[in-house]
């Protein structure tokens, strides 16, 4: 197994309301020319929480930190018009923080990152630090 040092949170950067499955982001990620989908897990609009990549596989998320790193994007993260905002349905703010909360004990010195604190983008469009709990 490799290490994990981080979880990173992403969000699909795809309209609020918008349904966007495994299958979706598996394409988008195979027509960039990566192995599939880069994240490892993704949450859904209802709260629903798919496995993506297989955890013991690095990502393709963050450039610098997949390898020692687990990618969770929600779906959503633009308004209407297309700018950045947190579109989290509580659904999915419910099933991220149970997610990150079984990751932490699974991992017990993992930290947790928004994309945003590595790149230059607005991903996740929120504040990860109210995660920590
Ligand atoms: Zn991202």
């Amino acid at each position: 197994m490799r290490p994990i040092k981080e979880i990173i949170i992403h969000c699909t950067a795809t309209v609020e309301g918008k349904m966007v499955r495994v299958s979706d982001v598996d394409r988008w990620h195979k027509a960039k020319g990566w192995n599939g989908i880069g994240y490892h897990y993704l949450i859904g609009l209802c709260g629903e929480v798919w496995q993506g990549r297989k955890i013991e596989i690095a990502g393709a998320h963050c450039t610098g930190h997949n390898q020692h790193s687990i990618g969770i994007c929600y779906v959503g993260g633009l308004d209407k018009a297309l700018r950045p905002k947190d579109t989290r349905t509580p659904l999915q703010t419910a099933a991220l923080q149970q997610l990150i909360k079984e990751l932490k004990f699974k991992y017990p010195n993992v930290s947790v990152h928004g994309h945003r604190e590595f790149a230059n983008k607005a991903c996740p469009c929120f504040d990860v630090k109210e995660l920590e709990v």
